[in-house]
């Protein structure tokens, strides 16, 4: 930023001198003073591509080439716009003459929306729904439609249709063919028919923020006209990630003036999974003939080691045009690489990082934790809470306040206890079970009560909500059970006719459930009960039929909710521990660890970037390459990129060798990313010794990982005699030694071996020292060697 530019009033700093582009390099203020015609700027990460369009925004202003409201610029979320704005004001002094148009496309277009609403027949006052409500809405359609929600979920139709508004496509428009893949062809029917209920309820989804403006500017030249007047100059950042509707918009708002200038980085883009087409960057050239293109490649972000390491790996991409990036700074750290027994040595291991990092008088708010899943960031939050380092989570919901994990909070207290009637409300129709609003309502009536009060020490009652004191004190229907409980009343009610039959079966059946739960916890642990909980309630498999992404998501939070309940030794303990998370919740320091998914993360910097999780599977995502193949790996393969470009000092990248995954241990192997790191510009420290050199580099000539062997995890492993191929043993805080990885391994197909978990069975095939094994019990399985001892020891 040009600090030096604050200082002086705007008529000064209008000269063609300007302070700020002092600051520039040449590429840079190249980009900054072509104001005229369209520009695109295609440069890797850190090269300054904000910081040109922000420059350019201010040279814009102060040149008199543009009005602050004639310049639009559109970043990708809302805290790029505010930090977008926050630069410009810094750069021309606070109320530098007005504010231009910056935002999200979606904020933007919501902001034109609301002048032209009743062009597309909707109000001015039109409603923009959330996920939640959107799928609502769909559901009732899906089932006024007669079709079977169950197979056909209304998430699921809420993505196909999300997919379908990114390709600006309108029903009518939606390719024959692919109104089959929803509803054995019912998909377009089912969108056309959203839209019209949109219109009644005067509502949009976020979709058709973009979608209606476009339909406007197409219907009424006259509208679009008017911008083009009123617009002189757009900008776009991170411009490879937008999709065909925004890039639809850009193109109609910018026909006339062609002063467009987009920034972007092919490397990084990470939304090809919504729609984000990076064709959009090579196609800028050709839909804006004469266009100046302007590459960076000088990082001003990272020190040398950080930017050699993120080249070297999106080098193994072969979709990408390629550049070359270099930075002046100094070689500084090499990125580390760290290998743990499991997620929570890894949590303790980064929090112990960061208390470190604060000790030598630096902040929180300089470290962030990016991983690939939200599932990821619970061991972290758990570890932060416990240390009391305080830490927000970066556009979203933290761990325990997710609604999934609510959901299975509510089902456990209810377990334990009766009496809370918050709980009951929240799961008695989730999944759906056919108790409607109306059942629950007429529940609460004949509880006597609209909610739970309790009486206080001196006698007026209170509502246990508000805190409202209620001093008339209602009649009690029947003396004792004046507090009758939302179960209590439904004991009862099944039993009379005040129900419609359907309500009252559905009522009875989940009564049962609860009562079967509850006789079951006195004997099971209640790991193993919220695994009962999860399946027999039917939550699983609601999350399972619905194929979004979102409710994947949902399932792995589950998936590691579960798995972190094994820590505490009771029911009790845990929902007290849970209790207490919730409340710590809301600390106002601002000085806060970041925690982040990396997708959350763009276009950010942070001095100390922790990058956790890099197994297989966990990341690169085994979703992505299931659904995607190549494509989706290489995606993944940009979303490590854009990891390690986060970090401005150090980059500091973890994997565990084991999971837990419904309380049962898995081993896991480390990322094959690890393997695609340039060893010179890598430090590697395994707590286990495990995985450390993998097959991708064992013909290298140079022995890559060489400083780990100075650690002192290698030390203790080779005190502790662990190069003897010996089962690993487990000892104090559950740290493994294990010798070392990439040897050929000394075992050979046929061989019959035996693991302390998976039992007895015959190796299959050896890759270095990874081993297939066909085991008696649990199947085929890949192990590391030294996991295993040959039978004949066993
Ligand atoms: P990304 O691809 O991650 O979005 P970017 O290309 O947008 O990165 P910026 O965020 O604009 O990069 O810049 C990265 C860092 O380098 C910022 O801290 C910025 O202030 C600094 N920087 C950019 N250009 C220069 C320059 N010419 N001189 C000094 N510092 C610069
Ligand atoms: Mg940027």
């Amino acid at each position: 930023m040009s600090e030096e530019g604050e200082m002086l009033p705007i008529s000064v700093r209008a000269a063609a001198g300007a302070p700020y582009l002092a600051s520039l390099n040449a590429g840079q203020r190249a980009a900054v003073e072509a104001l005229d015609g369209p520009v695109l700027v295609l440069a890797g990460a850190g090269t300054g591509k904000t910081r040109v369009l922000t420059t350019r925004l201010a040279h814009l202003l102060t040149t008199g080439k543009a009005k602050p409201w004639s310049v639009l610029a559109v970043t990708f979320t809302n805290k790029a716009a505010r930090e977008m704005r926050e630069r410009v004001e810094k750069l021309l002094g606070p109320g530098g003459g007005g504010l231009p148009w910056l935002g999200t496309f979606h904020s933007i277009s919501a902001r034109m929306l609301r002048t032209h609403a009743e062009l597309v027949g909707l109000k001015n006052n039109f409603t923009i729904l959330d996920t939640d409500d959107q799928v609502r809405l769909l559901k009732q359609i899906i089932d006024a439609e007669g079709v079977d929600e169950k197979r056909w979920p209304g998430r699921q139709l809420a993505g196909v249709i999300d997919g379908w508004k990114n390709r600006a496509l309108t029903p009518e428009k939606v390719p024959k063919n692919e109104g089959f893949s929803f509803a054995d062809g019912g998909g377009a029917k089912l969108y056309a028919i959203y839209q019209a209920r949109l219109k009644i309820l005067n509502a949009c989804d976020f979709g058709d923020l973009l979608m209606h403006m476009i339909d406007i500017f197409q219907r009424y030249p006259d509208v679009l006209e008017n911008y083009h007047k009123k617009l002189s100059h757009l900008m776009v950042d991170e411009y490879q990630d937008t999709n065909v509707a925004q890039y639809l918009w850009l193109r109609l708002l910018a026909q006339a003036r062609k002063n467009l200038c987009v920034v972007g980085d092919d490397d990084q883009s990470i939304y090809g999974w919504r729609g984000a087409e990076v064709d959009n960057i090579l196609r800028f050239e050709h839909d804006f003939p004469g266009a100046e293109v302007v590459r960076l490649e000088q990082n001003y972000r990272s020190t040398g080691h950080i930017l050699a390491a993120a080249s070297h790996l999106i080098a193994n991409n072969r979709g990408r045009l390629g550049k070359t990036l270099f930075t002046d700074d100094d070689l500084g750290h090499r990125v580390k690489v760290r290998g743990v027994w499991d997620g929570e040595a890894e949590a303790r291991l980064i929090a112990d990082d960061i208390e470190g990092w604060r000790q030598s008088n630096r902040s929180y708010a300089d470290c962030a934790v990016l991983v690939r899943a939200a599932w990821q960031m619970r061991a972290f939050e758990e570890r932060f809470l416990m240390l009391r380092i305080p830490y927000k989570v970066i556009g979203g919901p933290r761990f325990f306040e997710r609604a999934e994990v609510r959901d299975v909070h509510a089902y456990l207290r209810l377990i334990r206890s009766e009496d809370d009637d918050l709980a009951f409300e929240r799961i008695v129709n989730q999944p759906k079970r056919g108790i409607g609003e109306g059942t629950v309502q007429k529940l609460h009536a004949y509880a006597g009560k609209p909610l739970v009060r309790f009486v206080t020490d001196n006698g007026p009652l209170f509502d246990q909500d508000t805190g409202e004191v209620v001093t008339e004190q209602p009649e009690p229907p029947g003396g004792a059970t004046r507090f009758r409980t939302l179960i209590g009343a439904a004991r009862e009610m099944v039993v009379t006719d005040d129900l419609p039959l359907k309500a009252r079966t559905a009522l009875r059946a989940f009564l049962a459930d609860l009562d079967r739960w509850r006789e079951q916890a006195r004997t099971i642990s209640h790991v193993e009960l919220a695994e009962i909980v999860l399946d027999e309630s039917g939550y699983t498999e609601m999350l399972r039929r619905d194929k979004s992404p979102q409710a994947q998501t949902r399932l792995e939070n589950l998936k590691e909710l579960v798995q972190s309940m094994g820590q505490y030794d009771t029911l009790e303990a845990y929902l007290e521990h849970v209790a207490l998370v919730l409340d710590i919740e809301n600390e106002t320091d601002s000085e806060n660890v970041q925690l982040s998914t990396l997708h959350a993360a763009k276009g950010l910097e942070f001095p100390l970037v922790f990058l956790p999780g890099w197994e297989e599977e966990v990341f690169p995502s085994k979703r992505s390459i299931d659904e995607s193949g190549e494509k989706g790996l290489e995606e993944e393969r940009r979303l490590a990129y854009v990891g390690i470009t986060r970090a401005r000092e150090s980059a500091r990248i973890s994997f565990v060798a084991n999971r837990q995954i419904y309380g049962r241990w898995q081993v896991v192997l480390p990322s094959r990313f690890i393997d695609e790191l340039p060893s010179a510009n890598v430090d590697a420290v395994s707590e286990t010794g495990y995985g450390m050199q993998p097959p991708g580099v064992r013909d290298m000539a140079v022995e890559p990982f060489t400083s780990s062997y100075q650690s002192p995890g290698w030390r203790r492993a080779q005190e502790r005699g662990a190069f003897q191929g010996k089962p690993p043993m487990i000892e104090g805080e559950a740290r493994l030694v294990a010798r070392s990885g990439g040897d050929d391994s000394s075992y050979k197909r046929g061989d019959r071996i035996f693991h302390q978990k998976f039992g007895y069975g015959r190796v299959s095939d050896v890759e270095g020292n990874k081993l297939t094994v066909q085991f008696e019990k649990a199947g085929e399985k890949r192990v590391i060697d030294s996991f295993v001892i040959p039978a004949s020891a066993a």
